[in-house]
């Protein structure tokens, strides 16, 4: 079945894993892609399987998100080209490795990855889908972003950041129509535990899905609206609690004076 055009989704991170998953799942959808990575044949090949499946035009951009000169490119496409109307900010490293095993310039490269070229490129694209009042970010996140003490703290951290600067694109952006979501994979069968020195066959199957399930299951929730999907999550009242006490303390985290807890007279 022929899908109705959809512009172009520029996806980062798309030469394996979650990232080649959306390129697939996208095109089949009617996009037309941009894919982004380091690994120009690995796009090269991807790019090729998808437009002899789909005939959806698939451009191949290699990039080093790390390097500001590449970063810079990416930031360019995305400020010129008009056909772009959904950025997937996917492309991301992690680590299992605790802070006292960790290599700090290695910890600033995973913060600039995830966190820093995540902000430059929705920075290049927010204002002009805000002005066309329409446009959609897609935000991998991760589960750690709310159970940090699970991996590496940094990665943590720079999960925690993505979901957060979603979460205020949302507030900020969904009344000009752009689409926010952050998605929130767990344990998910990539190359990126084993980049990040523990394959993925250690770990207990039970808590690993296979990347086209989550990408399928992040999709429903793109398509419902949602701001933050947790994939593997069948609780789904447990995040509903949870944001909701966050949403009751959001009014009470600002006063005047300080709690009587911390009154120095006893
Ligand atoms: P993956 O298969 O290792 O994919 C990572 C992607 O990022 C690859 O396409 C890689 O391509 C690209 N990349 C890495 N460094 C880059 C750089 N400096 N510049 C440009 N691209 C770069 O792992 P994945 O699981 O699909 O990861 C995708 C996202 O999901 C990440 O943000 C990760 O944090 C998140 N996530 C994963 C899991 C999981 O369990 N797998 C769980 C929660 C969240 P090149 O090497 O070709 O550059």
């Amino acid at each position: 079945m022929t899908q109705a055009h959809q512009g172009t989704a520029l996806i980062t991170g798309a030469s394996s894993g979650i990232g080649a998953i959306y390129a697939d799942r996208l095109a089949k959808r009617g996009y037309d892609l941009i894919l982004v990575a380091r690994n120009r044949d690995r796009l090269n090949a991807l790019a090729d399987r998808i437009t002899t499946e789909t005939q959806r035009t698939v451009e191949v951009l290699d990039a080093d998100l790390n390097d500001k000169a590449a970063l810079a490119q990416v930031e360019a496409k995305l400020r010129s080209d008009a056909s772009i109307t959904l950025l997937v900010n996917n492309a991301g490293i992690g680590t299992h490795t605790p802070l006292l095993s960790s290599d700090v310039d290695k910890m600033v490269q995973m913060i600039d990855l995830n966190v820093t070229a995540l902000t430059r490129l929705t920075y290049a694209i927010a204002p002009a889908f805000a002005s066309r009042g329409k446009g959609g970010i897609i935000n991998i996140a991760s589960i750690v972003a709310i159970a940090p003490e699970v991996l590496n703290g940094v990665y943590g951290g720079t999960k925690a950041f993505v979901q957060a600067f979603s979460q205020s694109l949302h507030h900020e952006l969904a009344a000009q129509g752009v689409r926010v979501q952050a998605v929130l994979p767990g344990a998910t069968a990539t190359d990126f535990w084993a980049t990040g020195g523990l394959p993925v066959e250690h770990l207990d199957q039970n808590i690993v899905m296979s990347a086209e399930s989550m990408v399928d299951a992040a999709l429903v929730g793109f398509d419902r609206g949602e701001l933050i999907t947790i994939p593997s999550l069948h609780e789904v009242e447990e995040w509903e609690a949870y944001e909701a006490a966050r949403k009751t303390m959001s009014a009470h985290l600002s006063r005047n004076t300080p709690a009587a807890r911390y009154s120095l007279e006893k």
